[in-house]
C-alpha cells in the first residue's frame, strides 16, 4: 500500500520529518482532497508545471530538510503568469538555500492555487502516551497563534465526534459565515477530519500530523499543507 510505503521509506533513511511533497502521497491514499501538485527541478520545469495546472499558482521550496517553507521565504501564491514563477523559483531556491547552507533543495513544488474567499482551518493529531492520539480542529492562517481557538477529541473518533469538534471553536460563527456569506462545506471539514482519525490508528509510528492550513469555501475543502513526524 502506497501510504504505507512512504512511511517505511522514512523510517528506513532515519528521515522522521515527512515533508509536503511525500506526506501528499499519503493522503491521496486515503482519498483526501490535495491540490494539483509537481516537483520542478528547475525554473523552466517550473513554468511548464504552471501552464499545465493553470494559472495563478503557488511556488514552495522543496526540501527534505524544511519543514517550515515560510520561515525561509519558501512560499509565494498568486503567481499569475510564466515571468512571475520564473523569478519566484530562482528567488526562493536562492534564499532558502543561503538561509538553510546544509539543506538538500530538490527544486519547488508548484501547485494549484486556491479561489480566493477561503477560509483556513488546521487539523491534526499529536499521540499521547498514556490516552492515544488526539485529534485537534482549529482555525488557521494568520489567527492561530493569537487566538489559540483550538478543540480536542480523543481518537477514535465518531461520526457525531467529528460533527461536534467542528462546532465546538469559537470561530464556528465565522465558519457559519457572517453578513449572508455561505456557510463553509463542514460534511467535507468532517470527513478530513475522520480521515486522519483512521490514519492516527493506522500508523501508530506517526508521532504527529498537521494539515495546516485546510482550506475551505462554501464548496469544497483541500488539504494545502501537511507534516509528518515519525517516532
Ligand atoms: P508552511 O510550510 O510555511 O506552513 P504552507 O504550505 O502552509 O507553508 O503555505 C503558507 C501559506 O500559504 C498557507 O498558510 C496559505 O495561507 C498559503 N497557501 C499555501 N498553499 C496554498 C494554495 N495551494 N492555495 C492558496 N493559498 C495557499
Ligand atoms: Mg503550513
Amino acid at each position: 500500500e502506497q501510504a504505507a510505503k512512504v512511511i517505511r521509506e522514512h523510517e528506513r533513511r532515519s528521515q522522521p520529518e515527512i515533508v509536503e511533497f511525500e506526506a501528499q502521497q499519503v493522503l491521496r491514499a486515503y482519498h483526501l482532497p490535495t491540490p494539483a501538485t509537481t516537483l520542478a527541478r528547475s525554473s523552466d520545469e517550473a513554468v511548464a508545471a504552471a501552464e499545465e495546472i493553470g494559472y495563478p499558482v503557488v511556488l514552495k521550496i522543496a526540501s527534505p530538510d524544511i519543514s517550515h517553507k515560510s520561515d525561509v521565504g519558501g512560499v509565494k501564491v498568486n503567481l499569475q503568469d510564466a515571468g512571475e514563477v520564473m523569478a519566484a523559483f530562482k528567488d526562493i531556491t536562492a534564499r532558502a538555500q543561503r538561509m538553510r547552507r546544509e539543506a538538500y533543495i530538490a527544486g519547488c513544488l508548484v501547485q494549484e492555487m486556491a479561489p480566493a474567499g477561503v477560509k483556513e482551518v488546521i487539523i491534526g493529531f499529536k499521540r499521547d502516551d498514556q490516552f492515544g492520539p488526539m485529534l485537534m480542529f482549529g482555525l488557521g492562517g494568520i489567527y492561530v497563534e493569537i487566538m489559540k481557538d483550538i478543540a480536542f477529541k480523543l481518537a477514535p473518533l465518531s461520526r457525531r465526534d467529528a460533527f461536534e469538534i467542528v462546532r465546538e471553536i469559537r470561530s464556528y460563527m465565522l465558519l457559519k459565515g457572517l453578513k449572508g456569506e455561505p456557510p463553509v462545506n463542514f460534511a467535507a471539514l468532517e470527513d478530513i477530519i475522520l480521515t486522519m482519525s483512521q490514519l492516527a490508528l493506522d500508523f501508530p509510528q506517526v508521532l504527529e500530523a498537521e494539515f495546516n492550513p485546510v482550506l475551505v469555501n462554501n464548496e469544497r475543502a483541500i488539504v494545502a499543507d501537511v507534516r509528518m513526524t515519525l517516532r
